[in-house]
């Protein structure tokens, strides 16, 4: 099922999602569910805070357009080790119509489950290495606009602000 996507400022996307305890038919269907709405949008990582739901899983899919789907299901996971810098542009589908380049890893490892509840280390580089701190710091209640200058956050709430309102008035 597709679900509705959050956007900011909603208060939800600000939230600590907590621990998965037991992967049950609710979490299969919650990452299904994930899954079919990351598609639809389409976005190449969703978290489940972005749905409304404060439990720690994220999908991933950086496979290129017109490829097999590639998709990544981490349940708890945790950046391990992460190492050199980047400087690229992001968006998110909780943040419509912007993008801000944003400082992260180069390289990072990741643990995490899968939905067969077996430890999967993940050692990423690049856009998916990207994907998943930007993913896991959506279950930490943190979006990639916290991580721009304080100028380019308040030059970001006014423009966002407007179009917004423009698109109200469109509706
Ligand atoms: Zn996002």
């Amino acid at each position: 099922m597709i679900r509705k996507i959050l956007t900011y400022p909603d208060p939800e996307l600000k939230k600590k999602s907590v621990p998965v305890t037991v992967i049950n038919e609710k979490i299969r269907e919650l990452v299904r569910d994930m899954a079919e709405t990351m598609y639809d949008a389409p976005g190449v990582g969703l978290a489940a805070p972005q749905i409304g739901v404060h439990q720690r899983v994220v999908v991933i899919d950086v496979s290129p357009k017109g490829d097999e789907p590639e998709l990544i299901v981490a349940v708890n996971p945790v950046m391990v080790r992460a190492e050199g810098d980047s400087y690229e542009e992001e968006g998110c589908l909780s943040v419509p119509q912007y993008a801000a380049n944003v400082r992260r890893h180069t390289r990072v490892v990741v643990n995490a489950l899968n939905l067969e509840g077996e430890e999967i280390t993940y050692r990423a580089e690049g856009l998916l290495a990207i994907a998943f701190q930007h993913e896991i710091d959506h279950l930490d209640g943190t979006l990639f606009i916290d991580h721009i200058s304080p100028l380019k956050r308040e030059i970001f709430r006014r423009k966002y602000r407007r179009t917004q309102e423009e698109l109200r008035e469109a509706d």
